[in-house]
């Protein structure tokens, strides 16, 4: 039992920072978001809501400027309002956003948004305790070596989530009505930004895998779908 209680102690300590980072979360999304009410994107998302059989989808207006969309563990979606002032300004159509609205959907439809977490803030409890497992078998690198794979897990599950949340938004989108091309346009847009920032790329495309990446992932799976279409005459 003895030789088992440091890796314990870290557990303990992981799971409990994991779950303040999710109530720290919570907390600030309260504190700086506000229901969105847009009668333009109100029109889409009613129509993606019929598409899924639930009365309505709700978004919230996270007030923070940079261009994202995300998630919450509890299963809220949220814009930020950068990204909102960019519609609002007519750089982003409404069908674009309707697309970011729907790819958030996904991560929470597909059970990223909890796990996602653990990309979030829990990652840094995973590298502590990982850190704390692996510094006793390998004193001196052991921290070095927890930093290593966390960050490659991390990566490659969020990496894996996107393609997955970009699927169920293309499907979303398409028996919606409002098909794919707001969702692949605004890759190409948001790819365009960032080029005239210099540099100053947005989170939501950060946390992404590249642009023309996820648009042939897109394209792929409507030939497929056109594929099935075809046999099913
Ligand atoms: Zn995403």
């Amino acid at each position: 039992m003895i030789r088992f209680t440091p890796i314990l102690l870290a557990l303990l300590f992981a799971w409990i920072t994991w779950r303040f980072s999710a109530w720290q979360t919570a907390k600030e999304l309260d504190a700086r978001s506000v229901p969105l009410a847009d009668a333009g994107l109100k029109r889409l998302t009613d129509r993606m809501a019929e598409a899924l059989g639930v009365s309505r989808i709700e978004v919230n207006l996270y007030r923070i400027a940079p261009v994202n969309g995300l998630a919450a563990p509890d299963g809220r979606i949220f814009l930020t309002q950068g990204f909102y002032d960019r519609y609002r300004a007519g750089e982003v159509s409404a069908e674009e956003l309707a697309s970011v609205i729907a790819h958030e959907l996904g991560h929470v439809a597909l059970g990223h948004s909890r796990r996602r977490m653990i990309d979030f803030s829990g990652q840094n409890a995973m590298r502590m305790a990982l850190g704390m497992i692996l510094s006793r078998v390998l004193p001196g690198i052991g921290m070095w070596v927890a930093n290593m794979i966390t960050s490659l897990l991390a990566a490659r599950l969020s990496r894996q989530d996107e393609y997955e949340a970009d699927a169920y938004a293309a499907a979303l989108l398409t028996k919606a009505g409002i098909g794919t091309a707001p969702q692949k346009s605004l890759f190409h847009k948001l790819e365009a930004l960032t080029g005239a920032a210099h540099g100053t790329v947005p989170a939501w495309l950060m946390s992404h895998p590249q642009t023309h990446e996820r648009i042939a992932a897109i394209e792929k799976m409507e030939a497929r779908w056109a594929a099935v279409e075809r046999g099913s005459d």
